[in-house]
């Protein structure tokens, strides 16, 4: 988000992580990141903006299937291996070991001011699969 907020661009591949972490992981409705990228993106384009959001969060024509959520951890290690990324956008990690640098709280003893998770992805995603199977399969006779 800080490379959005400082340029107004972000990578095809962080927007998508961004917007199912929103979505599948704060549970918060896509349209409000939808609203944000607009305020922000150089790049806005109403039809791809809201195609992007909704396809994110499993909502849309063509959406990605609904049960496929990003895990923001595997997703920085595989897309940024060195963390040179997150270096860049996040200067206080600088001095933190490769081994923790996509799950910096796992050296909190070094990190006074770095905050924790603001959600355990493992249980944000259980919830929502749950809402989603609920929503999409329809319930047991006499259930
Ligand atoms: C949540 C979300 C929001 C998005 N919001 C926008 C937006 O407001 N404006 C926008 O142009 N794109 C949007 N996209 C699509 C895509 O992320 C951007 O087009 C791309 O990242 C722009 O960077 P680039 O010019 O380096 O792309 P490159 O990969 O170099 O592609 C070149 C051009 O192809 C088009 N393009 C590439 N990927 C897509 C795509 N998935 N959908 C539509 N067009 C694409 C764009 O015009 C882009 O400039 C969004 C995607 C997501 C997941």
């Amino acid at each position: 988000m800080r490379q959005l907020n400082q340029t107004g661009y972000m990578h095809n591949r962080l927007r998508m992580i961004v917007a199912s972490f929103l979505v599948k992981d704060l549970h918060v409705d896509w349209r409000w990141g939808e609203r944000y990228f607009a305020d922000k993106l150089i790049d806005y384009d109403q039809a791809a903006n809201i195609g992007g959001w909704q396809w994110s969060a499993g909502v849309g024509t063509d959406a990605q299937p609904w049960f496929r959520i990003f895990n923001p951890v595997t997703q920085s290690e595989n897309f940024d291996p060195d963390g040179k990324f997150i270096r860049r956008y996040l200067p206080e990690l600088a001095a933190v070991p490769d081994k923790f640098i996509h799950a910096p709280w796992m050296h909190a003893a070094n990190l006074a001011d770095y905050p924790p998770p603001i959600v355990d992805h493992a249980r944000a995603r259980a919830i929502t699969l749950d809402l989603f199977r609920r929503a999409v399969e329809p319930p047991e006779p006499g259930a």
